[in-house]
């Protein structure tokens, strides 16, 4: 947790497909002080049981650094997720509601699977029915090895019954007018990025390692790095693979190398190639014949990314016949109104309704959370 300071907290997202909270105040966190505040969890010692719930999430808490919650039965169980908290907004946000008031749900570049599991999670504790074939999460993977891991996570967690992988299918050519789709209400946009919001941070590097994809996403932006040569590479993303099918990701990875050390114009093109792979994917989720809430996210902090892709997808041809706009903030779910690191506004042409529209989090500012928006 260097980069984030010692006193980065340790997020957990109770999974409320296994457990509920109190379920979990009584057994995972039986001993540990409540308090009201992140900053008294921050500004506890490391390996101090402190612990506080999140006002603007439902079923997040924030424990005090340097608790290892994965040797516990709970997260062996998938009754606990960790995740942090900047990566629990994105679904939340999406707000699906069980078969009657949405449809299916697609969220388009998956693995590991912190926010599918986090949709199916929301939908189970608003009544869904998980295993019926009525409401389905479609869950997309372009990269084989990755999807297994998503796979993976949506079976700890409980949620296979609701949820439909597509191992190895690029979002980008599942047909919006194929029968598959037409009740697809909701799609949840979390696609690579330059990942700068989380680099720096010590449990990164297992789960952000270059692989398959890292070629794949970057070169539907362009401007991936050359990689090893072939041979290499397959024995890497075996092992790579292996690894991450051990146990279970404690973050977002993106599996896109990491743009730290980059020169200013490599950045600069980078960032551009990423801009135009994370546009086309929005452009598309824009164009499902039902498609009614969209969330766009990344853990990247450069606004290229961000509110740049957003106000180009805004200005884009299907976004105007079909009448897409940003959400405004008091319109939002309950929570992530009240959540004050909004967009930038010099980044949205001067226009505050669209800024106050996109949520930040910002590393490092004493909210205990990654880079996000
Ligand atoms: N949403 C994930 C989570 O919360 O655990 C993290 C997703 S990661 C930022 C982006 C993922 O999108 C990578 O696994 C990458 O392989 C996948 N991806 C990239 N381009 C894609 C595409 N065109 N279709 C489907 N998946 C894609």
């Amino acid at each position: 947790d260097s980069a984030l300071g010692p006193a980065h907290p340790r997020w957990i997202r109770v999974n409320a497909v296994k457990s509920t909270l109190d379920e979990q105040l009584d057994s995972t966190f039986k001993g540990f002080k409540l308090v009201a505040t992140i900053k008294e969890v921050m500004d506890s010692p490391a390996g101090s049981k402190v612990i506080c719930l999140d006002g603007h999430v439902p079923n997040l808490v924030a424990a005090s650094p340097g608790v290892d919650f994965t040797k516990t039965q709970a997260y062996k169980k998938g009754e606990i997720i960790l995740q942090d908290k900047a990566s629990c907004f994105p679904a939340y946000l999406l707000d699906p509601r069980p078969d009657g008031a949405d449809g299916d749900i697609i969220d388009a570049c998956s693995a590991p699977g912190n926010k599918t599991t986090h949709l199916a999670g929301i939908l189970a504790e608003r009544g869904a029915e998980l295993n019926g074939r009525k409401q389905r999460i479609h869950a997309f993977e372009k990269d084989k090895a990755r999807a297994k891991t998503l796979a993976k996570m949506i079976g700890v967690a409980g949620s296979e019954g609701i949820t439909t992988v597509h191992p190895g299918a690029d979002f980008l050519r599942a047909d919006p007018e194929s029968p598959e789709f037409a009740k697809v209400t909701c799609l949840l946009l979390d696609p690579s990025c330059s990942g700068s919001g989380i680099v720096g941070r010590d449990d990164a590097p297992e789960f952000c390692l270059p692989s398959a994809s890292a070629s794949a996403s970057a070169s539907a932006g362009g401007g991936a790095k050359p990689g090893p040569p072939a041979k290499k590479r397959k024995r890497e993303e075996k092992e790579d693979a292996e690894k991450k099918t051990a146990v279970l990701p404690l973050l977002d990875d993106d599996g896109v190398p990491s743009s730290e050390g980059l020169s200013p114009q490599a950045l600069e093109s980078r960032i551009q190639a990423l801009a135009s792979f994370q546009l086309s994917i929005i452009l598309h989720a824009f164009s499902f014949p039902a498609a009614r809430r969209v969330t766009y996210s990344t853990c990247s902090i450069y606004p290229g990314e961000n509110e740049g892709v957003v106000i180009k997808a805004l200005e884009s041809d299907v976004a105007k016949r079909r009448g897409w706009k940003v959400l405004k903030r008091d319109e939002q779910v309950r929570g992530m109104r009240e959540w004050d690191v909004r967009g930038w506004k010099d980044e949205c042409g001067g226009n505050e309704e669209i800024a106050e529209g996109c949520i930040r989090a910002e590393r490092g500012d004493g909210r205990g959370t990654m880079g996000f928006f």
